[in-house]
């Protein structure tokens, strides 16, 4: 069997750590797939634009903690789900079938709603924008 887990950020991370452990000695295969190499301590990112932390230091990369519960990173960017075949689809064309998936791709704000917000704010959301805010 086959667990596919999208996203390496505190919701990813947590279920594939703990279905890691649980599944350790069965035939179980837990995959987690992500976009970014590190788990990235998001609360910390407040510290980034005030340089009281540098990302590295409030992040780690997530394939050594993967490989101390026998799970599998795949560090790649998902395109679309095919729910009705149980197929992830990577941006290179990588498939993966899954027999449980679990999403915790996170949200992505949409700044544009509020007229104004884009552009004449700085943000501490994400990596990218802590480190835009910083400039
Ligand atoms: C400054 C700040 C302070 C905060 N303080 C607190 C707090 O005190 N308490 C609290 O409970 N919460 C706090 N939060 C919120 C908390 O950090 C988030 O709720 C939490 O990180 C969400 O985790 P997540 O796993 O759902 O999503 P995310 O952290 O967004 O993780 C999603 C992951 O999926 C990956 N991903 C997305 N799309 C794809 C794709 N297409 N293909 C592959 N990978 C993909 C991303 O790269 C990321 O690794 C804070 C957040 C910030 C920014």
């Amino acid at each position: 069997m086959r667990i596919v887990i999208l996203g390496g950020g505190f919701g990813g991370l947590n279920a594939a750590l703990l279905l890691g452990k649980k599944t350790q000695s069965s035939l179980c295969e837990i995959v987690l797939v992500s976009d970014t190499s590190r788990f990235v301590f998001r609360p910390s990112l407040i510290w980034v634009p005030f340089n009281n932390r540098q990302v590295e230091e409030i992040s780690f990369p997530i394939n050594k903690i993967a490989e101390k519960v026998g799970i599998r990173f795949i560090q790649k960017k998902v395109a679309s789900i095919l729910p009705k075949e149980r197929k992830v689809l990577c941006q290179d064309g990588t498939q993966l079938v899954y027999d449980y998936l679990i999403i915790a791709a996170g949200a992505v704000p949409d700044w544009e709603k509020i007229e104004g917000l884009k552009g004449n704010t700085a943000s501490v959301y994400d990596t990218h924008a802590a480190l835009q805010t910083k400039i």
